[in-house]
């Protein structure tokens, strides 16, 4: 275990990549839409950048808060590997501040308690724990990976020589030269729409929404695997208009075989007076995701039914899950057995 305070001592500490030196002693840090100018001994909104005499540092570099192996279920992708396990990874931080934020003890450790501390491990370890405990990829995941970028980075371009795949789980506000950047690397992505609406997320979450629609929309070109995924919350974004334009957006920008998750809030950080999301809301927006003409509609967080992969052509059930665990997978060759049907996915039937 180790802690810092951003000072510069600690050997993992690094120069960061994407920024510009504005003056001698300013830096605008390129790496999410933030776009962050730092004056000289200041940190980013992250907290885990820090500019120190006209040079920009990462601080977490090889930091880790978190390392788990999961079901790439849990992250939740039902159409990448199904059934496989995804090494996953954090390290602090955030450049989001959530005030539902279920994680908040780690993604805003740096900016509530000005620490940060995790465990030391390096990227080649990272790949070599991955590969010892069978997972088919990593998982950089928990916290915001893009605050990582240089780490996350690193690890990702051994994870493919190593032959693992790489999985985002972000809020999708990197900026587009880190996506371009990154790309080669990356294999599929769950981003969290958070809201439909601007102000819901300057008001709650300190940051804009169309950044981070304009990264799926390039995530998808890419050929960047996507799922997404709202989590309802009564009274910030569970009104049906809201949640009918997100659906529009996914099925018409990103594509109907694009697997949207609807997933149940509990009271957390600075929402704990918030009540769960009633079941029927939930059951109401995977109805409205449907009528848009989205293939794939998942409920996550409740305990019945919601989670199982239907033939969108003859309506089969192909994949049946319980919790994060694959029940069974009737798919043959990434197909409807009964129709023929082409089910969207990477990896389909590879476990
Ligand atoms: S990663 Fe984003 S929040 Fe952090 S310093 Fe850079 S621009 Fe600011």
């Amino acid at each position: 275990m180790r802690e810092h305070d951003g000072s510069l001592k600690n050997k993992y500490v690094r120069e960061a990549l994407l920024y510009d030196r504005l003056t001698q002693n300013r830096i605008r840090c390129n790496l999410c839409a933030h776009h962050c100018v730092i004056p000289d001994g200041k940190l980013g909104v992250c907290r885990v950048r820090k500019n120190t005499d006209g040079i920009l540092y990462t601080l977490v570099y090889g930091n880790t808060i978190s390392q788990n192996v999961d079901p790439v279920e849990k992250k939740p992708l039902y159409h990448f590997y199904p059934g496989s396990l995804a090494y996953s990874v954090a390290t602090p931080g955030c450049n989001f501040r959530c005030q539902w934020c279920q994680n908040w003890q780690i993604s805003q450790m740096p900016r509530e308690q000005n620490l940060i501390t995790g465990q030391e491990a390096s990227p080649e370890q990272i790949v070599a724990d991955a590969l010892e405990t069978g997972s088919r990829s990593i998982a950089y995941t928990y916290t915001e990976p893009t605050i990582f970028f240089e780490y996350a980075y690193d690890t990702a371009r051994l994870a493919h020589q190593a032959g693992l795949a790489n999985i985002f789980v972000t809020n999708g506000y990197m900026s587009q030269q880190m996506l371009e950047m990154f790309h080669p690397y990356l294999d599929a992505a769950n981003v969290d729409l958070k809201a439909f609406r601007e102000k819901t997320y300057h008001r709650y979450v300190g940051a804009g929404l169309q950044p981070i629609l304009d990264n799926m929309k390039f995530m998808k070109q890419r050929g960047i695997w996507l799922e997404v995924t709202t989590l309802v919350i009564p009274g910030i974004n569970d009104d049906p208009a809201e949640l009918r334009d997100a659906a529009q957006f996914v099925a018409q920008e990103l594509g109907p075989e694009t697997p949207w998750h609807i997933s149940r809030f509990f009271p957390a950080y600075k929402m704990a007076n918030i009540a769960p999301t009633p079941l029927v809301t939930l059951q109401q927006a995977q109805k409205i995701g449907r009528e848009e003409g989205l293939h794939y509609v998942y409920v996550g967080n409740i305990p019945v039914e919601g989670n199982d992969t239907f033939c969108p052509s003859c309506g089969r059930a192909l994949i049946r899950r319980h919790s994060f665990g694959v029940i069974f997978n009737r798919l043959e060759k990434d197909s409807c057995p009964a129709c023929g049907e082409p089910i969207a996915g990477i990896g389909m039937r590879s476990t």
